[in-house]
C-alpha cells in the first residue's frame, strides 16, 4: 500500500465502504488520510455526581435504578432512566427519538454517561449522554480523540479505524522544511502532523500539527496563485460607461448627506468603470457603513447605459433585503432601475418569469443569492458584478464568470478586515476602497457583558426600550432541544415561549431560524422591519447585513460560543438609525479566556481591531476553532482565522520555492458531509 493506493486497499475497507468514501471524494489512500477531523473531544476523568459541574460535560459512573421510561410529545419520543453513583446520587438522563435505548437502559446495569449536564436545585440532569462501558471508558480517559463528519452508511468510528489502518504510508512524504523553519513556524514535520491531525499526542502536538497542514494547504493555494500571476492581468473595458447625472440627483434626494469615504468610493467606482481597464474592486467598510448605497451607485450608472448589473447576497434574507430597499428607493427617488429578485426556492412560475425578464434584458438589475450564477439563467447583457460580504463565496469570481462567458466590472463590499495582501491573492489584481468612517447619524454602541443571573434585568431594559417605540434583537445558538448534546445552550424554540410567557401583552415576539422555509423567513423578517414585532428571537441566520434602523438592543446569548468577528456582525444589527443602541453579551463562561475574548468586544466597536485581537487570542487551548470566514474551500485553514499561517507561508515562498517546485499540489475538495 502507498499514498497512491486505491481507498479499496486498506485494512477493512469493502467494496461498500469504498462506494461510499469515492462518493464524498475520497479516492486513494492519501485522499483518506487528509480527510481531517472535524473537530476533538477530550474525554474526562470521571467524577462522583456531587462534584459534577454544571454547565459543563462529565463523565460520571452509575447504575440504573430502575427501566427507562418512555414518553411522547408532539411527534417526539423521550427516554429518560435515573442512574446512582456509589456515593448514592442520581442523575436524571434524556435521550430523544432513541427507542431502541429502552432495551438497553435496564435497571441493574452499569454504565460511564458522558455528556452536559444541568443542575436544577439539587437535581442533575444529563441530556443525550454517550454510554460507555466501564473498561472501555477507563482506556479513553485523559486522551484526546478525533471526530469526523460521518454520513448515514459511514461511521466517524469507523473511518477513525480505517485511518488507523493507513496511516504508516504518511512516512513516504519527504520532508522540504529544515527544523529551523518548522521552529519559526511553530510547526510539526508533515509525517508527524499527518500522525497527530487524527491521532494527537496531546493539545499542543495537536495545534502544531495542525498549523503545519495549514501551512501546506495554503502554500498549494498561493503557489498556483504565484505561477500563473500573468493570468491577473486586468482586462481591457471594451464598451466603457459613460457617468450619469442619476447618481448626483439620487444624492440630492436623498434624507441624508453621504459620507466622505461613500463620497471617495462611489467616485473610485465610477472612475474604473468608466475607465480603460474591467474594474476589479474590494470595498472594505465596516458594518453599517453605508456599503449598500455606494453599490446601488454603481448599478444605477450600468443600468443607464442599456446594461446588467447583478448584485449578490450571501443569504436570501439578505437578498430580499436588498431588494426591498432597492425597490422602495427607486419608487421614491424615481431611478432608472428594473430590478428584479432571483433565489433558489422560488416559486416556478414566478422564478420563469423573472428568468424572462432576465434574459431579455427586462430587467437590468438583478439581485440574488448565487442562485444567479446557476446554468438556466441567461443574461442579455451583463456588465457589473457586485457581491456583497463576499468573504462568503469562494474565490476569484472572474474565473468562475468568465467560465460562464461573462466578461464584467466587478465589486466585492465586504465588512471583514483582510490584509492587502491576502486580498491581492484572495481576489486577484484588485484595488481596494476604505470605508473608514459611519455615518454622521451614529451614536457608539453600548456593551456590557452579563451573566444569566440578569436576564430579568436585561428583559426589563428591553421592555423599556420597546415603550420608547423601539425594537430589540434576541440571538441564541440553537434552533430546539433536541439539537445538540448541551442543553444548557439557549434554544429560540423554548426562550421564544419563555419570553411570550416573561412579557405577555406587553411585548410582540417573533421567532426565526434556519430550518424554516424561505417564504416564512422572509415574511418574518418584513413584519419585524415594518414593526409589527418588538423582538425578533433568532438564530444567527441575521448575522450578515439585516438592517432595521429601529432596532436599538441586541441581547447575545451563549456569546462566548460566537466568534469573535461574528459577534461583531451581529452587534451591527444595532446602531444603524440615530438613536443610542445597546448590546447585551450573555455568557456563564466561567474560564478567562472565554472572558477576555469578550471584553474586546466590550473595549472597542472598530471591526479591524478586533479582527486583530480575535487572532491575538487564539491558541493551543482552543481545539477547533469557530470558521469564520468560510471563504475558500480549504479543509482545515480559514483564511480569516489563520491569516499568520497565511502571511508565514508568503515570507517563506521565495526562500523554499527551489524545494517545492515540482511537487504536485493536491487541493481535494471533499463534498461536505
Ligand atoms: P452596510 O455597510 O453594513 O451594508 P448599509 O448599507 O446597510 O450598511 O447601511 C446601513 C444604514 O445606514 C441603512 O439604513 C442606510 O440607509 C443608512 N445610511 C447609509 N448611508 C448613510 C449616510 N450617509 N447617512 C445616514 N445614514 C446612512
Ligand atoms: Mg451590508
Amino acid at each position: 500500500m502507498n499514498l497512491k493506493s486505491d481507498i479499496s486497499s486498506v485494512k477493512g475497507v469493502g467494496e461498500k465502504t469504498s462506494a461510499v468514501f469515492r462518493d464524498i471524494g475520497i479516492n486513494t489512500v492519501e485522499d483518506l488520510i487528509h480527510y481531517y477531523p472535524r473537530t476533538y473531544e477530550k474525554f474526562e476523568n470521571i467524577t462522583a455526581i456531587k462534584d459534577v459541574i454544571s454547565g459543563e460535560r462529565n463523565a460520571v459512573y452509575g447504575c440504573l435504578i430502575s427501566d427507562a421510561k418512555m414518553l411522547r410529545f408532539s411527534g417526539k419520543t423521550m427516554i429518560t432512566a435515573y442512574a446512582r453513583d456509589k456515593d448514592g446520587n442520581s442523575i436524571e438522563i434524556k435521550y430523544f427519538n432513541a427507542n431502541y435505548l429502552l432495551k438497553v437502559l435496564k435497571r441493574g446495569s452499569f454504565y460511564v454517561f458522558r455528556g452536559y449536564v444541568k443542575t436544577v436545585g439539587a437535581r442533575y440532569m444529563m441530556t443525550q449522554p454517550q454510554m460507555y462501558k466501564l473498561d472501555e471508558y477507563e482506556k479513553l480517559q485523559g486522551t484526546i480523540g478525533p471526530i469526523y463528519s460521518s454520513t448515514k452508511d459511514l461511521s466517524a468510528a469507523r473511518i477513525a479505524k480505517n485511518i488507523q489502518n493507513c496511516i504508516d504510508v504518511r512516512n513516504e512524504y519527504e520532508e522540504y522544511l529544515s527544523s529551523d523553519e518548522m521552529a519559526e513556524g511553530n510547526m510539526l514535520g508533515l509525517a508527524e502532523s499527518l500522525y497527530n491531525i487524527h491521532m494527537p499526542g496531546n493539545e499542543e502536538m495537536l495545534y502544531k500539527a495542525r498549523r503545519r497542514l495549514v501551512f501546506e494547504e495554503f502554500l498549494d493555494f498561493y503557489k498556483g496563485f504565484r505561477m500563473q500571476e500573468g493570468g491577473y492581468e486586468r482586462p481591457q473595458n471594451k464598451n466603457p460607461f459613460v457617468e450619469v447625472a442619476d447618481c448626483k440627483r439620487l444624492e440630492d434626494r436623498l434624507p441624508f448627506a453621504l459620507t466622505n469615504a461613500q463620497k471617495k468610493a462611489i467616485e473610485e467606482i465610477i472612475k474604473d468603470i468608466t475607465g480603460p481597464y474591467l474594474m476589479n474592486r474590494l470595498v472594505q467598510g465596516d458594518v453599517g457603513s453605508g456599503k449598500t448605497l455606494v453599490a446601488l451607485m454603481a448599478l444605477i450608472t450600468a443600468a443607464a447605459n442599456n446594461a446588467q448589473g447583478a448584485l449578490m447576497a450571501p443569504t436570501e434574507v439578505l437578498a430580499v433585503q436588498h431588494y426591498t430597499n432597492i425597490m422602495k428607493m427607486s419608487s421614491d427617488y424615481g431611478l432608472c432601475i428594473k430590478p428584479v429578485i432571483l433565489f433558489g426556492k422560488m416559486p416556478k412560475k414566478a422564478r420563469t418569469e423573472v428568468l424572462e425578464k432576465i434574459r431579455t434584458g427586462e430587467a437590468n438589475v438583478i439581485i440574488g443569492t448565487h442562485a444567479l450564477f446557476q446554468d438556466e439563467v441567461e443574461f442579455k447583457n451583463l456588465k457589473l458584478v457586485i457581491t456583497d460580504e463576499q468573504h462568503r463565496f469562494g474565490v476569484n469570481q472572474r474565473e468562475a464568470l468568465r467560465d460562464k462567458g461573462i466578461d464584467a466590472h466587478i465589486l466585492v463590499m465586504s465588512a471583514t478586515p483582510i490584509p492587502r495582501t491576502l486580498a491581492m491573492v484572495m481576489y486577484g489584481n484588485v484595488d481596494i476602497s476604505i470605508m473608514n468612517e459611519l455615518p454622521k447619524n451614529r451614536l457608539p454602541i453600548n456593551n456590557c457583558v452579563v451573566d444569566s443571573s440578569f436576564q430579568k434585568k436585561s428583559l426589563d431594559f428591553i421592555e423599556s426600550e420597546i415603550k420608547k417605540g423601539h425594537q430589540a434583537y434576541i440571538i441564541c445558538p440553537m434552533i430546539d432541544e433536541s439539537e445538540e448534546d448541551n442543553f444548557n445552550l439557549k434554544n429560540v424554540t423554548e426562550f421564544t415561549k419563555e419570553l411570550k410567557e416573561h412579557y405577555g401583552d406587553r411585548a410582540r415576539i417573533v421567532c426565526l431560524h434556519g430550518k424554516m422555509k424561505s417564504d416564512e423567513k422572509n415574511r418574518i423578517m418584513d413584519s419585524f422591519k415594518d414593526g409589527l414585532y418588538d423582538i425578533l428571537v433568532s438564530t444567527t441566520v441575521i448575522e450578515v447585513g439585516v438592517d432595521v434602523p429601529n432596532a436599538t438592543v441586541i441581547m447575545i446569548e451563549n456569546a462566548e460560543r460566537f466568534g469573535l468577528s461574528q459577534l461583531h456582525q451581529l452587534r451591527g444589527r444595532v446602531g444603524r438609525g440615530d438613536s443610542q443602541s445597546y448590546c447585551i453579551l450573555v455568557s456563564d463562561a466561567k474560564n478567562q479566556e472565554s472572558i477576555s475574548r469578550l471584553k474586546v468586544l466590550n473595549e472597542t466597536n472598530d471591526g479591524f481591531e478586533i479582527a486583530r485581537k480575535d487572532i491575538e487570542l487564539r491558541g493551543p487551548g482552543e481545539l477547533s476553532g469557530v470558521k469564520q470566514s468560510g471563504a475558500l474551500s480549504f479543509s482545515l485553514g480559514d483564511i480569516m482565522n489563520d491569516s499568520d499561517v497565511f502571511m508565514l507561508v508568503i515570507n517563506m515562498y521565495d526562500r523554499i520555492f527551489e524545494r517545492i517546485k515540482d511537487r504536485v499540489s493536491r487541493r481535494i475538495d471533499f463534498r461536505t458531509i
